[in-house]
């Protein structure tokens, strides 16, 4: 029996809205991932498990062949490089858009201003674009708060509806990038088990368009 398919996912909206594009192809958890404390799962497919591992490891698994496949929000691609993955399929899950945001009428043009993200890549490669200098303060989360306190005078975080920035006084101030969900695939294994993952893909790709 050959070594199963491995898929790396994260806990969260990646997780909650890829199984509903796996379970048509039998592709089913053989116990709740979001309960369950195994970082590896069998699925109802025995040629096909999952991985449960950090949003922003997902490359690196499927970069280094930890995992021959993963599902990765392009935020995480942007910002990690994804270099050494192919990225076939847009999954068009966990919609978002990747914004500038801060308090309303917040004046960053014509100084230099410091931005909060935990984006940093992302964030210097937007601002240089436009030929502005800016000062990158690293945070892991709630970059909400960096405003209000006066931390910085704008962050760069993922926006859905809106209702975070709001509940906190901001408002989002300029798009960077539409954000959504990728399949990632390690390069040897497209080459050495391309039977095995062209199907796979095709049946996952048709689930996708026929959403
Ligand atoms: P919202 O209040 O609906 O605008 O959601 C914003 C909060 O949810 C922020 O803390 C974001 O970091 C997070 N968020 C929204 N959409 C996503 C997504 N697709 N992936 C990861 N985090 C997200």
């Amino acid at each position: 029996m050959p070594e199963p398919i491995t898929i790396a996912l994260s806990k969260g909206r990646i997780l909650e809205q890829t199984l509903p594009l796996l379970s048509p192809l039998g592709i089913e958890p053989l116990e709740d991932p979001a309960n369950s404390r195994h970082l590896v799962l069998p699925t109802s497919d025995a040629g096909v498990r999952l991985i449960i591992v950090r949003a922003s490891d997902v490359p690196t698994y499927v970069a280094y062949g930890g995992a021959d496949l993963g599902v990765a929000g392009k935020d995480v691609l942007l910002e990690e490089g994804g270099q050494g993955l192919y990225e076939p399929i847009d999954l068009g899950i966990a919609r978002c858009r990747l914004m500038v945001a801060g308090h309303p009428n917040a004046e960053l043009s014509g100084r230099r201003i410091r931005v909060a993200t935990k984006f940093v890549n992302i964030t210097r490669q937007h601002f240089a674009a436009q030929g502005r200098q800016v000062d990158l303060i690293k945070l892991y989360g709630s970059m909400e708060l960096a405003p209000i306190v006066g931390l910085a005078d704008a962050i760069v975080d993922l926006v859905d509806t809106g209702n975070t920035l709001r509940a906190n006084g901001l408002e989002p101030l300029e798009h960077i990038a539409d954000i959504s969900s990728r399949l990632v695939v390690n390069k040897a294994a497209m080459k050495l088990r391309h039977r095995e993952l062209k199907p796979l893909l095709a049946r996952i790709a048709a689930v996708v368009a026929a959403r």
